[in-house]
């Protein structure tokens, strides 16, 4: 997080998002943005070159201290749909059914949109990088990553998107609340979809994954990565290794570890602080493992609505809450939002100051454990996941 006293911009690692978005409006680029070794970056301002217009804290979205007073109230009233591509092969290839790359794919053919800012691939870690896509110049599905479960400074080339009548932007919520001041007089009308999103991950998530499967990555990052894809809910690839993400996804995803520190202030998964029309994610614990795929789609606005609709080539089958309920896993970040004035440092009550300490004890016992010890047959791993969640203090 950036912030701005006695007249010095200082930052507080702790709550970076790792969103870019400060070296990106930066006029005097008075920031830079050093790679660690875990994979995420530092924020470093030249105070000889800043001249303190604080534009950059203005737009930082760890800055602006969330209200989650009735976050759930409207979701039992939302609409929901399981929606996929038509065409299976692009379903099976993309993260869940291909909802996102067709929205943006289409919109921008049928000419609903003038503008899409999303990522596009490259072969550097890590891997993306955000992208203005226009009809001169519209993405093909390969284009596009997959979910990149690691940081990406997804807001880092804002700079490219000209003016539009309509764009869409796509992102987590961290990334949609800094796209929000960054983009203001950008566009006559902004579509915001969501990429439901609970934690970004540093590279040594993904070092730990090349382990479980017998592989690794070098110091010097040149390896390939494919975290999704191949059905549902897919294989993770390292190089010529892989995995079923459903055994991957068993331990590290799970206990939040390796998380990136500014996703412990960040309670609006699903983006509705940030104003996202529509918010995409997996069906997790309502379908099975199946070889195509589907994204669950939250509705929020009309506008998130009447997108979808003007896309043949969306199937979209309408869920009710009842169905879809379990997926959305809203005690998992009701929790999460619990949590947030503890890692931000405020007052609060002694059972989330607890549960609070719990989730930093069990964080460290478990990165020790999966780091330190050599490589563990897969059991081994799911039995350490059947730990009491100590978190759980706060829910009692
Ligand atoms: C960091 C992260 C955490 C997630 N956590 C969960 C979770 O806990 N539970 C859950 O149900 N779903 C989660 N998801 C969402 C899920 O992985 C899929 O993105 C979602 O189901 C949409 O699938 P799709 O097939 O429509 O996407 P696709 O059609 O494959 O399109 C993917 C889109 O996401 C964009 N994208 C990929 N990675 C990033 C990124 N890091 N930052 C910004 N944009 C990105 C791509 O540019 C592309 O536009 C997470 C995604 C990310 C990126």
């Amino acid at each position: 997080m950036l912030n701005y006293d006695k007249g010095k911009i200082f930052i507080e690692r702790s709550s970076c998002q790792q969103c870019g978005v400060c070296e990106a409006v930066c006029s005097k680029q008075a920031i830079t943005i050093d790679l660690r070794k875990d994979g995420t970056h530092d924020i470093v301002v030249d105070e000889e070159k800043c001249i303190k217009c604080q534009r950059c804290v203005k737009c930082c979205p760890a800055n602006k201290k969330e209200n989650y007073e009735g976050y759930f109230d409207s979701f039992s009233k939302k609409e929901y749909f399981l929606g996929y591509n038509t065409n299976s092969k692009i379903r099976r290839e993309c993260s869940s059914g291909g909802v996102c790359k067709t929205v943006i794919i289409e919109s921008l053919r049928g000419g609903h949109v003038d503008g899409v800012y999303t990522l596009c691939t490259n072969d550097t870690f890590p891997f993306a990088e955000g992208e203005f896509y226009t009809q001169e110049n519209i993405p093909k599905y390969d284009d596009m990553p997959n979910s990149v479960y690691h940081s990406v400074m997804a807001c880092r080339n804002i700079n490219k998107i000209k003016h539009c009548h309509r764009l869409i932007v796509v992102g987590t919520s961290c990334q949609l609340r800094a796209f929000n001041e960054a983009l203001k007089g950008k566009a006559d009308e902004i579509i915001r979809i969501c990429i439901f999103c609970k934690q970004q991950k540093t590279l040594d998530s993904t070092r730990f994954l090349a382990k479980a499967m017998g592989t690794e990555i070098p110091e010097n990052l040149k390896f390939s990565i494919n975290y999704r894809g191949i059905g549902w809910p897919g294989i993770v690839r390292v190089n010529e290794a892989q995995m079923s993400w459903n055994r991957a996804a068993a331990l590290p995803f799970g206990k939040r570890l390796w998380t990136v520190a500014g996703c412990n202030v960040c309670g609006d998964s699903f983006g509705i602080n940030a104003g996202a029309d529509i918010t995409l994610m997996d069906p997790w614990k309502i379908c099975e493992a199946n070889d195509l795929g589907e994204t669950l789609i939250t509705i929020n606005t009309d506008v998130g609505y009447e997108l979808l609709r003007q896309i043949p080539s969306i199937t979209l089958e309408a869920k009710t809450f009842k169905e879809i309920e379990l997926a959305l896993d809203l005690k998992d970040v009701w929790r999460k939002q619990q949590l947030v004035p503890f890692f931000r440092g405020e007052n609060c009550d002694s059972n989330i100051k607890r549960a609070g300490r719990a989730e930093q004890r069990q964080r460290t016992f478990f990165q020790t454990v999966v780091e330190f010890l050599p490589r563990m047959p897969m059991l081994f791993y799911r039995a350490l996941c059947k730990l009491p969640d100590r978190r759980n203090n706060i829910l009692k």
